[in-house]
């Protein structure tokens, strides 16, 4: 789990929500992965499909068995599919996705046995830790988000009344509620690929 968790930061310093990913046989590491649906234009370039995409080319069968995946957060369900495809032995994941989880939390593709038979499921496994990591992604996202509001905010009030500072009132208290609300709401910034979806992307074609 710590490589998929280094492979998550690879997908943070690129901009993208840290999700990554682990293939291991026995004692090898076969392949890995991380979420970048933005950067390359493709939605399923979740941290589990690269993973098993790159795992499947290095060892020339688009099956898998006697592998297990290591991933910091619960698949989704287009995930769970690709799992059950290549015939995985095991899936070891971190955070729990109360938003697109596959494995428990929204629904769970692996219980039934009409879809899967191979499959056994390991979840919260460093939960804290892989969680943590998406927190902080979105915190800083919307720290971020606020500064620039802020920001824009500042200059129209300067220009206005021609004091220096903002309004300070607002400003503390939106970043109040910003902050309640995340409290209120732990799991809120861990839509990780849903929110991914939302960034704004370039202009549908005519
Ligand atoms: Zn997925």
């Amino acid at each position: 789990m710590a490589l998929a968790q280094a492979a998550a930061e690879e997908a943070r310093a690129a901009g993208e929500v840290p999700v990554g990913a682990v293939l291991v046989r026995g004692d090898e590491v076969i392949a890995k992965g991380f979420n970048h649906p933005i950067g390359a234009h493709d939605p399923s370039a979740h941290a589990e499909m690269i993973a098993l995409r790159a795992a499947a080319q290095a060892v020339e069968n688009y099956r898998l068995p006697g592998c297990e995946l290591y991933v910091t957060l619960e698949p989704c369900l287009m995930c769970a599919g690709a799992i059950m495809h290549a015939r995985i032995a095991r899936v070891v994941f971190g955070a729990r996705d109360p938003k697109t989880g596959a494995c428990g939390s929204v629904v769970d593709a692996f219980a039934n046995p009409q879809l899967n038979h191979h499959t056994t499921v390991t979840g919260g496994v460093l939960e804290t830790e892989c969680g943590a990591a998406l927190k902080s992604f979105f915190a800083e996202r919307r720290r971020a988000s606020r500064e620039a509001r802020a920001a824009a905010r500042g200059g129209a009030h300067v220009v206005a009344s021609g004091e220096a500072r903002p309004d300070a009132h607002t400003e503390t208290h939106t970043t109040a509620c910003s902050e309640a609300h995340a409290e209120a709401h732990p799991d809120a910034g861990i839509d990780a690929r849903a929110e991914a979806g939302n960034e704004p992307g370039p202009p549908e074609p005519l």
